[in-house]
């Protein structure tokens, strides 16, 4: 007998002596002689074999329990948090955390990609490692460059603590942002013109046979001037720019006309719910949390719409505000003007931080200039079947294709989020106007595949 084999008598015999197999086999034949077989067998098995299971209400009673303790741990969880948030590291501190954090960043010979580890040299990091940005923000390199020290396959590594950490350690952001934005032969001391929303007119619904597109988006960024960004925001300015995007929405007009909700507010069931159908936010990835994105979660955050869900203002996601506009078919001139009259009126009262070279301030770099997404979920069957042609149609159109579900997420069922890729250099219209051309040209493309399948 192999040792193995052996082995397994032994086992056998250890479980017969101890009457195991015994109360398993009456278990299962009592389950066999049942005439209503459960629909929960295991449940049935259990009970069968359990001498000191609890009944159907001291069950109750007990997951009532647990469900009472998760409540108190996730308090608990947030009351460490905004505590951790209030400790303030003193400057050697931070000296030594950034020394590790570059270290470890430098050190790994798989993740290489990130353009912090491309532009952040030892010089740079000696000479910005105890420089600040102004009091009372007072934010290091380390605070803007931690996501990307811990997460290494980040594609950037580096957000912006304040408008001030653009200029204070600008000779890293500046060809982070020339790289990402494809702006590196610029040689222009301005790489964002000023805003220009064009002739609202000249964009137009992209389907008005409700086709191919399911919806189309337009989203900006903005931050409100003079307060920090959402790595530095304390706990009282997230609740600071909350009233005060509260207070801003309190004058919309006609179709903009809506409510806030604060996310504390809103239950578990209806966030996700409305996660769901894309008007809510959640809280975010690991890079985002080590960023500092999730602090004081949910306080100051929420969202402003109007009944018709077609006009949104996400409070506090990642950029103090994001304002969107939506509308279930392909009628992308109705969403740009929504958003363009949205916009005026939030400015009515807010001042939001502009920088005379990237246009409007973003925390993260890749939003940076117009900080405008247009996108619509759009099905295009035939050609999303030759991936090679309809990325390449993509890249000569300056479009951008992702899954509808996030930004990394797949295409399925020929369903996909399209939208311009670029977002600094070019004035808004411009690049509303590309997604325009684009998706008009991408259906065009699908119409030919299915004259050609219908003849063929
Ligand atoms: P952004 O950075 O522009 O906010 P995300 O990919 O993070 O884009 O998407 C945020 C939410 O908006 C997601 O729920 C996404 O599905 C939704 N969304 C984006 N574009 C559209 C669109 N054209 N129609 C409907 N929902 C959209
Ligand atoms: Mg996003």
């Amino acid at each position: 007998m192999t040792s193995i084999e052996s082995k397994r008598v032994q086992y056998r015999k250890y479980l017969e002596r101890a009457g195991v197999i015994d109360a398993l086999s009456k278990a299962l034949i009592k389950l066999y002689e049942e005439q209503n077989k459960p629909e929960d067998a295991i449940r049935f098995v259990r009970k069968f074999m359990c001498e000191s299971c609890p009944d159907d209400a001291q069950y109750d009673i007990m997951k009532n329990d647990l469900e009472e303790a998760k409540t108190h741990i996730s308090k608990l969880e947030q009351e460490l948090e905004r505590l951790r948030g209030q400790i303030k590291k003193s400057p050697e501190e931070y000296q030594e955390l950034t020394i590790a954090g570059y270290k470890s960043l430098m050190d790994d010979e798989e993740n290489i990609s990130s353009l912090l580890r491309k532009y952040l040299s030892p010089e740079l990091l000696e000479e910005y490692m105890l420089v600040t940005t102004p009091a009372p923000v007072d934010a290091y390199l380390y605070d803007c460059a931690v996501s990307g020290f811990e997460h290494h396959e980040a594609p950037v590594g580096i957000f912006a603590a304040d408008a001030d950490s653009y200029d204070v350690f600008n000779k890293v952001f500046d060809p982070i942002i020339k790289d990402y934005h494809n702006q590196m032969d610029n040689e222009n001391d301005v790489l964002q013109k000023d805003a220009d929303f064009g002739n609202v007119d000249e964009i137009e619904n992209l389907d008005p046979e409700r086709k191919y597109i399911m919806s189309a988006r337009i989203r900006l960024a903005r931050n409100i001037e003079g307060l920090p960004f959402f790595p530095k925001l304390t706990e009282k300015q997230f609740i600071e720019v909350e009233e005060k995007v509260r207070a801003a929405t309190e004058t919309m007009d006609g179709e903009l006309i809506g409510s806030y909700l604060t996310m504390a507010d809103i239950d578990a069931e209806t966030q996700a719910e409305m996660v769901k159908r894309h008007i809510l936010f959640q809280r975010g990835d690991e890079q985002m949390t080590t960023a500092g994105c999730f602090r004081f979660w949910p306080t100051g955050r929420g969202v402003y719409h109007n009944p018709a869900e077609t006009f949104f203002i996400w409070v506090n996601r990642s950029d103090h505000v994001r304002i969107m506009s939506m509308a279930l078919c392909g009628d992308l001139g109705d969403v740009y003007n929504r958003l363009v009259n949205g916009l005026a009126e939030l400015e009515k009262t807010l001042t939001f931080a502009r920088h005379p070279r990237y246009g409007n301030l973003t925390a993260c770099p890749t939003n940076l200039g117009t900080t405008l997404r247009a996108s619509v979920h759009i099905r295009l069957p035939l050609l999303s079947k030759d991936p090679d042609r309809l990325f390449a149609l993509a890249e000569e159109l300056q479009l951008h294709i992702r899954g509808t579900e996030s930004e990394t997420a797949q295409i399925e069922d020929g369903i996909m989020d399209i939208s311009n890729k670029r977002r600094l250099g070019f004035t808004e219209f411009e690049l509303v106007k590309t997604l325009q051309d684009g998706v008009v040209a991408l259906i065009n493309a699908e119409e030919e595949l299915e004259i050609a399948g219908q003849e063929g």
